[in-house]
């Protein structure tokens, strides 16, 4: 028995396709994170790391070559059907020259902007990274191997998870530039999934649309944004109100952790927004809200969402 297939139906293929997608630019990154530290000075040097990375993403985005999407149309639509993903991990185009600079230079802003500089990542970047060793690392980031991955690391100063969070920053560029095409066919207002229906990563916060309510997550890596059901946990999925609470900040009711009871975890969810959802930066967001995480965490429950630098 599989169910109501009408049901199912409903949820992934009937809708207006109204999902509006971020737009996110260098001026309009700068701008929010000037206004994010005018409120809160405390999060300038984060704000600044953040903008830093971005930057250097965002120059080194434009040598990614513009390709055609490798699916289009009704494949876009069956895929997301059968909760498979957009964009599998082998369709990734990867220019592997380009993969080198980009974690040369991703990894310098991380020794120039960090607070404390990470320990042997300079040495890691100047004396042993080669292109070879990036191939295998990107290949390992890919597979979702760990153990493959750090055994590539081993015997080096720098940590495994450092390299790896790296990684992550350097390949979200040649997400971006194939997810974009694909968000924009695909009816993504109801997808009752709490990973990226495009990259199958995991969402870095969420929030709720102004017109109507609808729960928005964004992905942590692509950055593809999803609509996802109101009352229903993204990591564990239960839909049992007894298990879903949230708490938020006296000083700060606008953002709200979603605690959830059957698997312990939270999300956090921007309540109200003002400006346009298409300018809301969720990694900033994120990270303003972190007081929000220690009283979650307190009360015992782990952040299911990735963070912006991890
Ligand atoms: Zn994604
Ligand atoms: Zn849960």
């Amino acid at each position: 028995m599989d169910g109501c297939p009408w049901h199912e139906r409903r949820w992934v293929i009937i809708g207006d396709f109204n999902l509006k997608q971020r737009r996110i630019n260098k001026s309009l990154v700068n701008r929010k994170a000037r206004e994010y530290v005018e409120k809160n000075p405390r999060l300038k040097g984060i704000v600044g790391l953040y903008r830093e990375v971005f930057s250097v993403q965002r120059k080194l985005s434009q040598r990614i070559p513009d390709r055609l999407p490798h699916i289009e149309g009704a494949l876009v639509s069956a895929r997301l059907q059968e909760e498979e993903l957009l964009l599998r991990p082998e369709e990734l185009e990867l220019d592997l020259p380009l993969l080198v600079d980009m974690i040369r230079e991703i990894g310098d802003a991380l020794v120039r902007k960090s607070e404390r500089e990470p320990e042997g990542l300079r040495a890691f970047l100047e004396e042993e990274l080669t292109e070879e060793l990036a191939r295998e690392m990107a290949e390992g980031y890919l597979s979702g191997d760990e153990a493959r991955f750090n055994a590539l690391l081993e015997g080096k100063a720098v940590k495994p998870e450092l390299v790896y969070l790296l990684l992550h920053l350097t390949l979200a560029p040649f997400y971006w530039k194939a997810a974009g095409s694909l968000a924009r066919q695909a009816d993504l207002d109801q997808v009752a999934r709490g990973t990226c229906p495009v990259c199958g990563d995991l969402p870095v916060m969420g929030f709720l649309r102004a017109e109507d309510g609808l729960r928005v997550l964004e992905c942590s890596r692509c950055g593809t944004r999803w609509g996802f059901p109101r009352i229903m946990c993204p990591f564990c999925m239960t839909t049992d109100q007894e298990k879903l609470h949230y708490i938020y900040l006296e000083e700060d009711p606008a953002h709200r952790a979603y605690l959830c009871d059957n698997c312990r975890k939270y999300i956090k969810i921007t309540q109200s927004y003002s400006g346009k959802d298409e300018e809301l930066l969720l990694p900033l967001e994120d990270l303003a809200t972190a007081r929000l995480d220690l009283a979650a965490e307190e009360k015992g429950y782990i952040r299911g969402c990735r963070t912006v630098f991890s």
